[in-house]
């Protein structure tokens, strides 16, 4: 998917309407159109990236700025006991739309919104092996 049919990149460019709860010059936020839960709200870079890692980190400080504030604002305006944030990169991760987006999901006592976390054990010295392949790939 390109910029030119990236279907985020044209809400931003007011080509396809969307309901609006905050912009500044960086950042976009709007309620998602299918929501996992009311007051599920999506809170967008205006550059266009695909993926979280593939992002300027200075763009990423600019939508870290605003996002504590709007995850806030949708908890209390929506009386929910929490919120999930998340941001899925890649279609195995379940990313639909290739404009780097966070969800915010507020969320209820036993909503089932999603019940299950698949979580499991490493066997002995697995959790090292993969910590030791995970440094070598980080270039900070
Ligand atoms: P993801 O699976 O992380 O790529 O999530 C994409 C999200 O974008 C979904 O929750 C969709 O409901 C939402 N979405 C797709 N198109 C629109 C749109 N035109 N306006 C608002 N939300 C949208
Ligand atoms: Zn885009």
């Amino acid at each position: 998917m390109n910029v030119q049919c990236c279907i985020f990149c044209k809400i931003i460019a007011g080509q396809v309407p969307c309901t609006k709860i905050y912009e500044n010059e960086h950042v976009l936020a709007f309620m998602d159109a299918g929501p996992v839960s009311e007051g599920h709200v999506l809170v967008v870079l205006k550059q266009h990236t695909t993926r979280l890692d593939l992002t300027d980190p200075l763009e990423m400080a600019e939508l870290a700025k605003v996002l504590p504030k709007l995850a806030g604002s949708v908890k209390d305006a929506m009386v929910a006991d929490g919120y999930n944030v998340l941001c899925n990169n890649g279609s195995s991760a379940g990313q639909v739309v290739e404009h780097m987006h966070f969800h915010i999901i507020p969320r209820k006592e036993n909503d089932g919104v999603f019940n299950q976390w698949p979580s499991f054990q490493y066997p002995e010295g697995k959790a090292d092996t993969i910590a030791e392949k995970i440094r070598r790939n980080l270039t900070l």
